[in-house]
């Protein structure tokens, strides 16, 4: 789904981690296995093994869900634990990828940009 070009551009993210709790797989890219695992000191095989998973359509990896379903990198305080080096999906929404029914559920959209 695209928005129209104003909504999008008046989108500001107030942090709440609400998305970052949504269903659905957290996809990552070769360069974010890379990027991550070597934030986190760990070699890749060893990240793979410890915070991925499979994605649902069994294309790619996605990191895995803690329980509750949140992201395994989301943390009490609603921040992500790899936030200089989250995975590009992450970096993208909801500017460049989004979801029909996205904004119902994002505070900021509903705000339309004001504060959450
Ligand atoms: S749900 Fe919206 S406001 Fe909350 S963290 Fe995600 S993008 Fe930001
Ligand atoms: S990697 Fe970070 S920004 Fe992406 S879903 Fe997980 S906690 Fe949220």
């Amino acid at each position: 789904m695209s928005l129209p070009a104003s909504r999008i551009f008046e989108h500001h993210c107030c942090l709440c981690g609400a998305c970052c709790r949504w269903e659905g797989d957290v996809c990552l890219t070769d360069a974010d296995v890379s990027a991550i695992s070597s934030y986190l000191h760990m070699d890749e095989a060893q990240f793979i093994n410890t915070y991925c998973r499979l994605q649902r359509n069994r294309q790619g990896l996605s990191l895995v869900d803690a329980d509750g379903g949140a992201c395994c990198m989301l943390q009490a305080d609603n921040t992500c634990s790899i936030q200089p080096v989250k995975p590009q999906q992450c970096r993208d929404f909801p500017k460049q990828w989004n979801f029909l029914g996205w904004e119902e559920r994002c505070p900021a959209a509903r705000k339309g940009g004001q504060t959450c």
